[in-house]
């Protein structure tokens, strides 16, 4: 056989943490997505079914889910840095992202320099929230944590923060359903999405990345790209 072992026999168990639209999010009683389009390649090709976990953003990048035997993989719009991988496995690269600022339309703030003395949200446990700590001293303005994107997303509308850290894919997304918002600026921070998966489970990282690259030679990345990112 492959010698992938799954953590449920007959499903192929994703972890991720919702919501993080257009990535994952609940749509009436089914989690839906780029990531779960993408992990539905995988499941087919192992035939069985995808099922998805939701859990807390840190016990993913820590790679608790999968010394638990939680999950299998982790798809949750996942940066792939150093840190996290001394704790967990990646698939080859599947996605391009960079941090970018959000506000209000109205608030004339468009960059970090504008920020000094305000209130600046991120989402804990991301890239997001260490680029907006790493730049805070320069800055001068204080950050402020949010558990998940809609609540972070949500604080920056109600005017609870002035403006928001997080990936550009997400706050485009969100800027074209309130248009009473604007990205004003992206940080080059050049990142790049991995799958995860527990350290050292060789047999299943070679079977994701040959799906993924198959994915992207015969042109159902490009069908799942335009579904969630084509205007
Ligand atoms: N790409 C960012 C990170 O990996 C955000 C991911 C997320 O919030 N789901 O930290």
């Amino acid at each position: 056989g492959s010698g992938i072992t799954l953590v449920k026999s007959g499903k192929l168990v994703t972890c991720t943490h919702l919501s993080y639209k257009p990535f994952q999010y609940t749509d009436g009683d089914k989690t839906v997505g780029f990531d779960v389009d993408l992990v539905d390649l995988v499941a087919k090709e192992l035939k069985v079914d995808q099922e998805i976990f939701d859990t807390p953003f840190e016990n993913i990048t820590s790679g608790t889910v999968f010394t638990t035997n939680e999950c299998d993989l982790a798809a949750a719009g996942m940066t792939i840095n150093d840190e996290r991988k001394a704790a967990i496995d990646f698939s080859e690269p599947y996605f391009d992202a960079s941090q970018a600022l959000l506000v209000k339309k109205d608030s004339g703030l468009k960059d970090l320099p504008d920020l000094k003395g305000k209130r600046l949200g991120v989402q804990q446990g991301t890239t997001g929230e260490a680029y907006a700590n790493a730049n805070s001293a320069t800055h001068g303005y204080t950050v402020v944590q949010f558990e998940d994107l809609p609540l972070m997303e949500t604080a920056v509308r109600t005017g609870a923060v002035d403006a928001a850290i997080n990936d550009n894919g997400v706050l485009y997304d969100y800027v074209k359903e309130y248009p009473d918002t604007s990205v004003t600026k992206e940080f080059a921070t050049g990142e790049s999405y991995g799958i995860g998966m527990k350290k050292g489970n060789t047999a299943l990282k070679t079977k994701v990345d040959e799906v993924l690259k198959k994915a992207k030679d015969n042109g159902d990345y490009d069908r799942i790209y335009e579904k969630w990112f084509g205007k």
